[in-house]
């Protein structure tokens, strides 16, 4: 596997109109239109699925579950379609490790903290219970960074 580093240095000349910057953590900012890659690392996976987010436009998201469709969506686009072009090789486990993080989170936020009835999500930042009625409110969630941080 080659490095992030000369990676990018092909991902640069190949989508001229993306900004790709180094940073501690692999993250798509749609607002300066820059992918944010680690370049202690070697984890190219991670890097082409930011990519993607980029090539696939995604900004904004109403609702949590469009989130996970978008990191899903990332994905599959990293691996069937960037992937074979680089010769980067993205395990079918390292994405649904990925995609159950996610899931995980979905659960924890729609999970009634009154009568632990699964909810549904009335506005972007509040859920409500369909057995109880209870509301309750969530943080903000930024694309793609979910993974670093533990549940
Ligand atoms: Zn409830
Ligand atoms: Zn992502």
């Amino acid at each position: 596997m080659p490095s992030t580093t000369s990676l990018v240095s092909s991902l640069h000349s190949d989508f001229p109109g993306f900004i790709f910057r180094e940073s501690n953590e692999f993250h798509w900012s749609p607002r300066e239109n820059t992918i944010f890659y680690d370049h202690t690392s070697d984890d190219c996976a991670s890097l082409l699925h930011e990519l993607a987010h980029a090539i696939l436009q995604h900004t904004k998201y109403a609702k949590d579950i469009q989130l996970i469709e978008m990191e899903r969506d990332a994905w599959d686009h990293a691996t069937t379609t960037l992937a074979p072009i680089y010769t980067i090789e993205i395990s079918h486990a390292a994405t649904q490790d990925a995609l159950d993080t996610y899931r995980d989170w979905l659960h924890a936020r729609s999970t009634c903290p009154h009568c632990k009835a699964t909810g549904i999500q009335s506005k972007k930042n509040q859920y409500r219970c369909v057995l109880c009625s209870t509301k309750w409110r969530v943080n903000d969630a930024r694309i793609c960074a979910l993974r670093r941080y533990a549940l």
